[in-house]
């Protein structure tokens, strides 16, 4: 009730699947904006809260870092809804600087400070056990001083223990890795990786790389653009649930081949990016051997966060 009391909503900012976004002020300081997240009531829940918003509670309370979204306290409504109060982050989201393509334009400098951002917000998740699980531009918010969050943690859970199942129905469809795909019940913060290989890729071309219209098409057009999985690329994959016997076998793509679409990040930032998208979940980088990467040594230098280019 107290906390509540804290913060007047405003304006009504956003709606996504399960919560209204609003905007806030501290009453104490009316130049101080938050963001309310108001949890919908789901009428499957309607005796306690919705899994995902409990989720999104529990590890944004332990997760505290510059590219991760900072929540500032939380409070249940009168009507028992829970509302969490986050940083306000005013520019968008990466999707959005993505597509505005007449308006924003950004190069390779660019693209390494906002992986950079994104590989540390990544390290520090895997780093503290939290997988995040729905790693896209549309959830990389963009603060007042530039920095890119890693934002929307309803899909987020921790590792689990060896021999403990998960579901594979998470990630959205185009950012969802093969293992996801083929059925996998015990994976690994590979999945993150994958979603972040794919997330650099849709940096440099500025179009979803793997923009397929179901599950189905989404496994063809993986073996079409990277390489079809098989038990020489990736002991085991036969053996998943959900495999699909190839029609025909594209061998994995070469770096050199990926350089004519991607090679605006240079040999080394192309070397990252195939590396982040090893079809064989053990064979892919992990977080923290992607911030060791020699691509961040050379030139050009990432941009410094207050000349990034930032939406409206
Ligand atoms: P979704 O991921 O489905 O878009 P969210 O519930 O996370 O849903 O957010 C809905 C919308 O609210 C977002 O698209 C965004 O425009 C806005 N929003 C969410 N969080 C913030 C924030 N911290 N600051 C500013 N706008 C936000």
């Amino acid at each position: 009730e107290q906390e509540k009391r804290k913060y007047i909503k405003d304006r009504k900012l956003g709606e996504g699947t399960y919560a209204i976004v609003y905007l806030g002020r501290s009453r104490q300081d009316s130049t101080q904006h938050v963001a309310i997240k108001k949890i919908k009531k789901q009428k499957e829940f309607r005796d306690g809260m919705a899994p995902d918003a409990v989720r999104e509670l529990k590890y944004l309370q332990e997760l505290h870092h510059p590219n991760i979204i900072n929540l500032i306290s939380a409070f249940s409504s009168k009507d028992q809804n829970l509302n969490l109060v986050l940083e306000f982050l005013p520019y968008g989201d990466l999707e959005a600087l993505i597509r505005d393509v007449t308006h924003v334009r950004y190069g390779a400098a660019d693209i390494k400070a906002w992986m950079g951002m994104l590989s540390r917000a990544i390290w520090f998740c895997h780093e503290n056990r939290v997988l995040h699980r729905d790693i896209k531009p549309n959830n990389l918010l963009i603060a007042a001083d530039g920095e890119v969050k890693l934002a929307d943690f309803g899909l987020a859970r921790s590792f689990a223990e060896p021999g403990h199942r998960m579901t594979a129905n998470v990630i959205t469809r185009w950012y969802r890795p093969p293992e996801l795909l083929f059925g996998a019940r015990h994976y690994s913060g590979a999945v993150d990786i994958w979603a972040v290989g794919l997330v650099f890729a849709e940096l440099i071309i500025r179009a979803p790389f793997l923009p397929a219209e179901n599950e189905v098409e989404q496994i063809s057009l993986i073996c079409k653009q990277i390489g079809t999985p098989t038990e020489e690329n990736w002991p085991g994959v036969t053996k998943l649930k959900e495999y699909i016997v190839p029609s025909e076998v594209t061998p994995v793509w070469e770096r050199s081949a990926y350089m004519g679409r991607f090679g605006a990040v240079g040999v080394d930032g192309v070397d990252l990016l195939v590396r982040t998208l090893a079809l064989d979940p053990r064979k892919r980088i992990t977080a923290h051997e992607i911030l060791e990467h020699k691509w961040w040594r050379m030139d050009p230098k990432p941009t410094r966060k207050e000349d990034l280019p930032r939406g409206g």
